[in-house]
């Protein structure tokens, strides 16, 4: 019995996490002041602080920002905000479902695009050939922080007078060239998620400098009642008011812009250089491993949110099986949404397909050491 017991607990004890909130005792102060001396948790002054604190950050010139309660909801709004019921929006099929879910809610019908194989970015061969009359979005997809194809999707989107929306739930803080995701562009939505770059319990934000865009997905976070947000800054709110659009309750709350405003200002100093270090520890201690191929990212300019390494050689199985002897948790960023059956598609992907049976996702996070990298290296390396 004991051995038993023994056994189990090695076999189910996970000792390394994949992802995880890095949160504590300044979040929880943060959190207990909106309790204790705010005393308003909807929609609030301290969402409106965090807005601008946001915006200092990213940094973009004429560019505002909204906080939702969530990623999937600021690619929702975003989406409702420049198309009708019916437009068809261009989508790599490897991505989180929210993206899906996000296009299908708005009442559009998603393209599923192929990727590249060796970024796994948006492939725009594949998805210049599926443009229709009816197509008026594209939406890439940052997977895994990669930013370095953002100014050929602008240039494809201008050719083919397309919206954007850039689905930057992973790339919060990243830079191409020098400036920050979400400081130029059309449209691009953040997610602060738990597990995110940086979180705010839940929650996600619209940058656009499309003073449109920015009124209506304003009004459209709290039930589409108009020019509402300014009075929940100040603690007022509009009791005689008009709405002209679908709404939704996507606003953020005061206790989840505390949270964010903490860790915002945890990003620069602690989350970014610490994942930027793991991240590259992994290429050095993996990048010659023959069973493994990387996904060539620039990590002085991003700040990696996952790390998804691709098994060569039919060994992904086993080593899913040596992670969990070793304790070490994985995932799988993504199962492609055209094969799932509310997505399904008359065609296939095979570079999607082909990658989904080998992409596996490592543990990354700022509590990680670097001996648990060497750590969960040493396991690949005994392939
Ligand atoms: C996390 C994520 C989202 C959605 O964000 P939530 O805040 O979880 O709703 C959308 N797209 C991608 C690629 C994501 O990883």
């Amino acid at each position: 019995m004991q051995f038993l017991l023994e056994h189990n607990y090695e076999k189910f004890y996970v000792m390394i996490r994949l992802s995880k909130s890095v949160v504590g005792l300044k979040e929880s102060k943060a959190v207990s002041q909106v309790i204790e001396e705010t005393g308003y948790l909807g929609m609030g002054e301290t969402v409106g602080l965090f807005e601008k604190e946001l915006e200092q950050y990213i940094g973009g010139e004429g560019y505002k920002c909204i906080c939702v309660n969530s990623g999937t909801a600021a690619l929702h709004l975003a989406l409702q905000a420049v198309t009708q019921p019916g437009d068809e929006v261009l989508v790599p099929s490897f991505t989180f479902v929210a993206t899906y879910q996000a296009i299908t809610g708005a009442g559009c019908v998603p393209i599923s695009c192929e990727v590249n194989p060796v970024s796994l970015l948006l492939d725009l061969s594949d998805a210049e050939k599926r443009i229709t009359p009816k197509t008026k979005v594209i939406i890439p997809v940052y997977y895994a922080s990669n930013v370095s194809n953002v100014d050929e999707y602008h240039a494809f989107a201008q050719k083919h007078h397309l919206r954007i929306i850039e689905d930057a739930a992973h790339a919060f803080g990243c830079e191409h060239n020098h400036r920050k995701i979400g400081s130029f562009g059309d449209i691009i939505c953040f997610s602060f998620d738990g597990i995110k770059n940086i979180t705010s319990g839940e929650g996600g934000a619209i940058f656009s400098s499309d003073k449109k865009v920015i009124s209506a997905v304003s009004d459209a976070r709290l039930l589409g009642v108009c020019k509402d947000s300014e009075k929940r800054y100040k603690g007022e709110r509009s009791w005689v008011f008009d709405v002209t659009r679908q709404g939704y309750r996507y606003h953020m709350s005061n206790i989840f812009a505390a949270i964010g405003r903490t860790q915002l200002q945890r990003l620069d100093t602690e989350f970014a250089p610490k994942r930027k270090l793991l991240a590259k520890k992994y290429v050095s201690l993996l990048s010659k491993n023959p069973n493994i191929q990387l996904v060539p990212m620039d990590y002085d300019e991003i700040i990696p949110f996952i790390f998804p390494i691709l098994i060569l050689n039919n060994q992904r199985d086993r080593l899913m099986h040596l992670f969990d002897e070793g304790g070490v948790q994985y995932g799988i960023h993504y199962r492609p949404n055209h094969i799932l059956t509310y997505y399904k598609i008359s065609y296939s992907l095979p570079v999607t397909e082909d990658i989904y049976t080998k992409i596996l996702t490592i543990p990354l996070h700022p509590d990680l050491s670097e001996v648990d990298i060497e750590y969960i290296c040493s396991i690949i390396k005994s392939l």
